[in-house]
Order: structure tokens, then C-alpha cells, then sequence
């Protein structure tokens, strides 16, 4: 992990993502708070950690110890989400609000103006190489017209399903941050070469 991480860096990775699954909020378990730890020994980019886990409030001290420069919980997985976000906050590193495609971006309208992002999942989370859902472009072209007409200084990150096809669609969109897996660490290009083409793509 450590030298394919490496690889994306030198390729002119923005942040390293880091999925971690608890097996209740989604049907499967990833990795966590120990790996996080070893990402920081190895990397100075930005680690920025989504958790896809139940009663993410019981960890966030834990995973910023471990090394996190942003935290993303799911509005759907924390019944205190005010006080979730103002935890992460007052620890003194980023915090951020993700959304399934189901959710409505009306349920994160009380909290908006207080993260610095926001991540829209474009698959339903779980599992890595699943295909883009299309609907949720309509969902990124009015959480950045939000964005824009509130003056919220927040990212719009996506995360699902990118490659090469959906990169250009998602960021004309309103995307400013873009996650992808399967499409930089799953082809036969090497993590450089298909991460290059995705920035390539962009332009
Ligand atoms: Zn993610």
C-alpha cells in the first residue's frame, strides 16, 4: 500500500482517500484506524478519511491521532450531526458531510455553512468498481448552485464510479475534488499513467 500510495503522490495525487467501512453501515468492512496511522508515517498529502461507519462520533479523536487532516461522516450515520461536525472541528482539523444517492441535500442544509466539505457519493457505498449513477449529476449541479448562492466555503467532492468518461462530466457539473479507486489503482496502466488521464481528461 505504502509504495502504491507513493505512486499516486509523485503522480500529483491531491489527497489520499481513505475508505473505511465498519460492516453496518455498509454491507462491508474495510480498513481503519491502524492503517491510517501507517498512511501518515508514509505521506505528507493530505489524508482525507470518509467514514462509512455507524456513530462515527465515538472515533474522531481516534483517527485524528492516528493522522486525518479531514473527517467525513454520513449524514445518515450520525443522529447528532451538529455536534458531530463542531467535534471535528474544535480538534482542529477539517471536517466534512457525505450523502448516499438516496439522501436529499435538503437533510444537510443546517450544517452547510459549517464544513469545508461536502461528498457526494455517485455509487452506493460499500464496495469499490461500481458503475456511476447518473442521477446524482442533478444533484451535484444544484449543491453547487447552494454553494454559490449561500457563499459556502465548502469542496464539493465526489466519490463513485469516476474514470476518464464521468471525471469531465462530474467537475462540469460543479465537482471540485474528484475520488477515484478502481480507475487509479485497479488498471493495467499503472496508478501514474491512469491517473495522469484522468487530469488529462479535465482539460
Ligand atoms: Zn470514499
Amino acid at each position: 500500500m505504502g509504495q502504491q500510495v507513493a505512486e499516486a503522490v509523485k503522480a500529483g495525487a491531491d489527497y489520499i482517500h481513505v475508505d473505511v467501512m465498519d460492516g453496518h453501515f455498509v454491507p462491508n468492512i474495510s480498513i481503519g484506524i491502524p492503517v491510517v496511522a501507517s498512511l501518515r508515517k508514509i505521506t505528507k498529502i493530505p489524508l482525507d478519511v470518509h467514514l462509512m461507519i455507524e456513530k462515527p462520533e465515538l472515533y474522531i479523536s481516534q483517527f485524528i491521532d492516528a493522522g486525518a487532516d479531514i473527517l467525513t461522516v454520513h449524514v445518515e450515520a450520525s443522529t447528532h450531526l451538529h455536534s458531530t461536525i463542531n467535534s471535528i472541528k474544535e480538534q482542529g482539523i477539517k471536517a466534512g458531510v457525505s450523502l448516499k444517492p438516496a439522501t436529499p441535500l435538503s437533510s444537510i442544509d443546517e450544517v452547510l455553512s459549517m464544513v469545508d466539505l461536502v461528498l457526494i457519493m455517485t455509487v452506493n457505498p460499500g464496495f469499490g468498481g461500481q458503475e456511476f449513477i447518473e442521477n446524482t449529476l442533478d444533484k451535484i449541479v444544484r449543491l453547487r448552485r447552494i454553494i454559490y448562492n449561500r457563499k459556502i466555503n465548502a469542496e464539493l467532492e465526489v466519490d463513485g464510479g469516476i474514470t476518464v468518461e464521468t471525471a469531465p462530466r462530474v467537475v462540469k457539473a460543479g465537482a471540485d475534488v474528484l475520488v477515484a479507486g478502481s480507475a487509479i489503482f485497479n488498471t493495467k496502466l499503472g496508478i501514474g499513467a491512469a491517473l495522469r488521464n484522468i487530469r488529462k481528461a479535465l482539460n
